[in-house]
């Protein structure tokens, strides 16, 4: 006879973790990797832990404020950024917009007289992320970073890139502050993480294990390959099945569309409307480090990654004692052709040396890679109509796909964890 749970949670994102333990009835996770976790997991390698890329905890919710304090009591830091920007050879702060203070001076001049300028133009309804920027900050922000930056990061032109996602994202300074960060070295507070927190031992993953203490039933090492919509029937890859009541799933929209079988035409067209990028992550263990710097945006071409960070500066504990973790990311889009993992790897280096951040290659002590598959959802001007249709064919099964990538957004930890308890609680 084949096993049935009320609500079978796929994938062991923090999202699902988050709705299993507040879920009431009968309910197992099923998650394919070793352990849950999804991309908050964090490996011990040579007295270093480190994290698949940074993952700063950016708390604005009471909810989640409160469940993270509980679950972290007595392992949560609080910390005010220290975030920059290499161009041009040199450091300034972040957010780039705000603090032109360093930059050679063409380049202030170019950017500060055409954030004046923009900001004296009336405001039309932008029709996409370049021509936003462009009205925003003017021509010389854009050139210098929005665009070479946001090129990077989300691997297709800012004309691509519709404005949804900008949210709190992308700080809008007032002219003060611009012009106060264009003729002295100024911190600010501008943006959604001018403070985080983060665990002091242990990595994101101790989030991860606290929240997994509190779930009834978890299986790791379960893929789920198939989903009967008419018998509400999962197949595993054991070639076991499951059958479920409701399914609550964090795993990539369109690989949770794809398991679903049989599949109307009109639902694979929007499935196959999805963009994403992936990302390769290097973690490096370093010696001869003295940077205090958090994380370092870079935006110019003439470097692979659009960011690097120092863990060991959001919790020392994140590496031996005078030695340095760092991560450095380099987002790529490539259409399941495999990547050249040696190549970038080497060019990574070569950055880093080229920006002063490693002195020397005998400096490094121990590197972990890997690659995030799906890392970001592009917002073309497909996406937002494709997911509305997924989405509702989805909840007409009773299938709940939440998370970051099953929701199909830019979202942080904080909307996973809120995503998990309003499914939970619905
Ligand atoms: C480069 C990068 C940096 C980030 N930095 C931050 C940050 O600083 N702060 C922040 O708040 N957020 C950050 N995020 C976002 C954060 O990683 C996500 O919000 C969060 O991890 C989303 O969790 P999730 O529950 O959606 O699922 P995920 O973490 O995506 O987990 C999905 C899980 O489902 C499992 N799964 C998938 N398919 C199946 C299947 N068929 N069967 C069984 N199991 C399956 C996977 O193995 C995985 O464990 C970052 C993201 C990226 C890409």
């Amino acid at each position: 006879m084949t096993a049935f749970y009320e609500t079978v949670y796929l994938g062991g994102g923090i999202s699902c973790l988050a709705a299993a333990r507040a879920a009431r009835g009968d309910s197992i996770l099923l998650e394919r990797a070793e352990r849950v976790g999804g991309l908050c997991k964090s490996d011990q390698v040579d007295g270093f832990t480190f994290d698949r890329t940074g993952h700063l905890l950016h708390l604005r919710n009471p909810r989640t404020q409160k469940l993270v304090r509980r679950l972290l009591a007595g392992n949560l830091g609080q910390i005010e950024r220290s975030a920059w920007i290499y161009s041009q050879s040199v450091y300034t702060r972040y957010p780039f917009q705000s603090h032109f203070y360093g930059l050679p001076t063409d380049v202030v001049a170019e950017c500060l007289s055409g954030l004046i300028r923009a900001r004296q133009k009336p405001k039309k309804k932008a029709k996409n992320f370049a021509d936003w920027v462009l009205a925003q900050f003017g021509p010389g922000v854009a050139r210098h970073f929005m665009f070479p930056y946001n090129r990077k990061l989300w691997t297709v032109s800012p004309r691509t890139l519709t404005t949804e996602w900008l949210g709190r994202f992308v700080p809008r300074p007032d002219l003060d502050q611009v012009l106060r960060g264009a003729l002295s070295d100024q911190r600010d507070d501008v943006g959604y993480n001018a403070k985080f927190s983060y665990p002091l031992r242990g990595g994101i993953e101790s989030l991860v294990r606290a929240l997994a203490a509190g779930v009834k039933k978890i299986e790791c090492g379960v893929e789920v390959s198939g989903i009967d919509l008419k018998a509400r029937k999962l197949t595993l890859s054991s070639g076991d099945r499951l059958g479920f009541g409701r399914l609550v799933s964090c795993a990539p929209l369109p690989a949770l569309m794809r398991m679903i079988r049989p599949l109307p035409e009109r639902l694979r067209e929007a499935t196959r409307r999805l963009r994403w990028t992936s990302v390769y992550n290097l973690n490096l263990g370093l010696r001869n480090v003295e940077s205090t710097r958090h994380w370092v945006y870079v935006p110019e071409d003439r470097f692979a990654c659009y960011r690097f960070g120092y863990a060991s500066n959001f919790s020392p504990a994140m590496a031996p004692k005078g030695q340095a973790n760092l991560y450095v990311e380099v987002a790529h889009r490539r259409g399941g052709r495999p990547l050249d993992r040696p190549g970038i790897q080497a060019r990574v280096i070569d950055d880093l040396l080229a920006m002063g951040v490693l002195r020397s290659r005998k400096d490094v002590i121990c590197r972990q890679e890997f690659d995030l598959p799906y890392a970001y959802a592009i917002y073309d001007r497909h996406r937002r109509e494709a997911v509305a249709r997924l989405q509702r064919f989805l909840r007409s099964r009773d299938i709940f796909s939440i998370g970051r990538y099953g929701s199909w957004e830019y979202s942080a930890m904080e909307d996973a964890l809120l995503q998990g308890l309003d499914t939970a609680a619905g």
